[in-house]
């Protein structure tokens, strides 16, 4: 388990108004990117990215108002999760690569996964619902997003274009799966704003057969404007909320 994951240790001096600060600064600027794009500010979600944080970071953000969170390492979240149960209300989102092997896990705690980018996959996770369903852990259906990938390198994850539409198709017939979006990480060195308007002219075939799926989670710290302006509804900040991350090898 990562460290601090257990509730009952103090958050340092200091953090909480760093988090305050912090969390108040990234809503101007998302306030901002929606004006310059002429969207209502409440269009765009924000899912704060908790990975390599402790959960004493987490109940501070639910104090400042905060119900959704990202996690990227099923191993990590779980154990976050389980030790955060004292928090009502909240809804956890897995937005990180995710292995067949974890999905019987992550079904007993994530709301929605962004990361969803195979048939096999899909099979595995509708089954693992399904189950968790039979045994009680579960009630709601699985909301997936599939990741596409924008630059056809099939070792960074996420479905090439032409297959949207198949793993959309099966999604959409799996009992336990719902069709909530797309998601995509734009390529490390391509230009964001060809990236997410590729993702959205996707976004919008999308929508022609799948009129539910209107979620599109595309924008982290260090592109959040592009996405917005390229009809992003949900961003997800770690490094600009939570500061940097420890160095890993990840
Ligand atoms: C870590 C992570 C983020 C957050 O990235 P920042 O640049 O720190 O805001 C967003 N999306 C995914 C899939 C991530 O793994």
């Amino acid at each position: 388990m990562s460290q601090g994951a257990e509730s009952g240790i103090d958050a340092p001096p200091g953090r909480e108004k760093e988090l305050a600060d912090a969390l108040s600064n990234l809503r101007r600027r998302i306030d901002d990117a929606c004006r310059s794009a002429g969207r209502a500010p409440d269009s765009v979600r924000l899912l704060p990215v908790t990975k390599f944080f402790p959960g004493t970071d987490i109940e501070i953000l639910y104090r400042l108002g905060c119900r959704e969170f990202g996690e990227s390492r099923e191993q990590e979240a779980s154990a976050k999760v389980a030790s955060m149960s004292q928090l009502s209300q909240v809804r956890w989102h897995m937005i990180g690569h995710l292995q067949r092997n974890k999905a019987k896990s992550v079904v007993r705690w994530a709301d929605t996964v962004h990361s969803v980018d195979s048939e096999r996959l899909i099979t595995t996770l509708d089954g693992a619902v399904g189950a968790a369903r039979d045994a009680g852990v579960r009630t709601r259906p699985l909301r997936v997003l599939l990741q596409l990938s924008l630059d056809r390198d099939p070792g960074r994850g996420g479905i090439a274009p032409e297959r949207l539409t198949e793993l959309a198709d099966q999604v959409e017939n799996a009992p336990n799966l719902q069709l909530a979006g797309l998601m995509a990480i734009p390529p490390l060195d391509a230009d964001p704003d060809a990236a997410f308007a590729e993702l959205a002219g996707l976004h919008r075939s999308l929508l022609t057969d799948h009129p539910a799926a209107t979620e599109l989670s595309a924008g982290m710290s260090g592109d959040l404007e592009s996405a917005i302006a390229h009809g992003s509804t949900r961003v997800r900040v770690g490094t600009a909320l939570m500061g940097a991350r420890p160095i890993t090898s990840q």
